[in-house]
């Protein structure tokens, strides 16, 4: 497989500046695939200036024209996709499956804000005094630094760059470190399908964050679009207020899942294993926490127990392999840690526990017995760690459900009524009702709390790289 590993800046594939290399690791085997191009301070710069020299035009193209060069990397992407999740699985280490549920996933976003671009809309209206015309107009916001994860390396970056694109904003993305080969398999389709040079830029910085900072820095860049974890978001707000650069930011999540005396126990428990299995657990929307009713416990634990022990574990190219590595041995040992802690706090281990050998693998787990307040119901666990508290009143799972910073994601079984009542109850930017996956390009994806601001995907997708202008006209 021919893998891009260089930048992209001003339509052009380049290695760094300083000549050096990454290593970026395959983590279900350790071996390492390819170095990629380290960015210097002046490459970063580079890409800005790209993106600036190109954001007068790109504005300036006709709304049709954005939206058919969306939709023809769409096009591409679902021509590719076995290539597009291979290169995912091998990078990141997801299952095969979770991969092309990736892949497909991601394109949409293309495809969704192919059909946004020729829709932004505007208003025209007499003032209350009837003495002017109010026009709105939608204007794109400038150049935009979007930065991305590891776990959804492509979700991730489409969910950034096709609304950037489809406002007429010019872009620089900056993929995670773990996970640059399919950010720049999906620039190189972009390329390919004709944006024009400068709108859509690639770069590796190292150092990151003091190379970031330098890029944040320089007034020509309005956006960032960042998702990541809660304290690294914390540290970017701080720099846009320097330059009050506009954010919208995905942080962490810690998603409850609640699963009332009403619930349908089959749905709960498939509902239960996508919320957390999806991409081994190593998602923000993952179910982190289960308050399960008495009534429903034993019987819960013992089918999601039973399921999880069956868990095919491995790596991703064995399409077979129903759950693959962690991104990293350090994450995998961060999952082995918090099972450790929990069981140190009284929690009783059900299945799992173990880290594997050979590459980044935990198994499947479910923990019983564990304390709300202990570290791993506080913690945004990442793995394929299921944790069990069980409760008898409704009031104190909502209770237990909001008693954290974040605010992101929650699920809820029971029976439709007094679940969606017991939804609306929840402090959480979205609620997934006796389902186990929200994720929609059409829908609005983003949290409350410390989870974030703004919101990706849907309507309002666009309009974060978007700026009202009004213009006052004679009545
Ligand atoms: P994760 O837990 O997903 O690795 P991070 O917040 O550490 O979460 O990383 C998310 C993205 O933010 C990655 O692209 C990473 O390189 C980038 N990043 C990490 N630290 C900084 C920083 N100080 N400034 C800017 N970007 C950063």
């Amino acid at each position: 497989m021919d893998l891009r590993a260089d930048l992209f800046i001003d339509g052009q594939w380049r290695p760094g500046s300083g000549g050096e290399r990454f290593d970026v690791v395959d983590p279900s085997d350790l071996s390492t695939i390819t170095g990629f191009a380290v960015a210097t301070e002046a490459d970063c710069m580079a890409a800005v200036d790209a993106a600036a020299a190109a954001q007068e035009s790109w504005a300036a193209t006709a709304p049709r024209t954005r939206s058919e060069l969306l939709r023809a990397a769409y096009e591409v992407l679902t021509d590719e996709v076995e290539t597009f999740a291979e290169i995912m699985v091998r990078e990141n280490g997801k299952s095969w499956s979770d991969a092309m549920g990736e892949a497909n996933y991601a394109k949409e976003f293309f495809r969704w804000f192919a059909e946004e671009a020729v829709r932004i809309s505007g208003d025209y209206r007499l003032s209350p005094a009837g003495d002017k015309r109010i026009v709105v107009d939608r204007a794109p916001i400038g150049v935009s630094l979007l930065i991305t994860p590891w776990n959804f390396p492509a979700a991730m970056a489409t969910r950034k760059l096709g609304p950037a694109l489809a406002a007429g904003c010019t872009t620089i993305l900056k993929p995670a470190r773990e996970t640059p080969l399919t950010a720049a398999y999906m620039v190189d389709v972009l390329d390919r399908v004709g944006v024009p040079k400068g709108v859509v830029n690639l770069v590796t910085p190292v150092p990151t964050g003091p190379i970031v900072a330098k890029m944040l820095a320089r007034p020509e860049v309005r956006k960032l679009s960042f998702t990541g974890s809660t304290e690294v978001g914390r540290e970017l707000l701080r720099q846009c207020a320097d330059g009050v650069i506009s954010a919208s930011m995905e942080l962490g999540g810690n998603a409850p899942v609640v699963v009332l005396p009403g619930a349908d126990l089959d749905l709960a428990v498939e509902g239960a294993l996508l919320a957390k299995m999806r991409n081994g657990g190593s998602a923000c929307t993952a179910a982190n926490r289960f308050y399960v009713h008495s009534s429903l416990h034993d019987a819960f634990v013992e089918r999601m127990a039973a399921q999880l022990a069956d868990y095919r574990v491995g790596p991703g190219l064995d399409r077979d392999n129903q759950l693959g590595a962690l991104v990293s041995v350090s994450e995998r040992d961060k999952v082995a840690e918090l099972v450790d802690s929990a069981v140190a706090d009284g929690a009783e281990v059900v299945t799992g526990g173990h880290a594997m050998e050979g590459g980044a693998f935990y198994e499947a787990t479910l923990l019983q017995g564990v304390r709300h307040g202990s570290r791993i119901t506080e913690t945004e666990i990442f793995g394929p760690v299921t944790t069990v508290v069980r409760f008898d009143e409704v009031d104190e799972a909502v209770r237990m459900a909001n008693d954290t910073e974040f605010g992101l994601m929650a699920y809820v079984f029971g029976e439709e009524r007094e679940a969606v009542a017991v939804a609306r109850r929840l402090e959480s930017g979205m609620v997934a009702v006796n389902r186990g996956v929200v994720s929609d390009p059409a829908a609005p994806f983003g949290g409350v709390k410390q989870s974030g601001l703004g919101r990706e995907g849907g309507f309002d997708g666009i309009h974060e790289y978007l700026e009202e202008k009004y213009i006052a006209l004679t009545a």
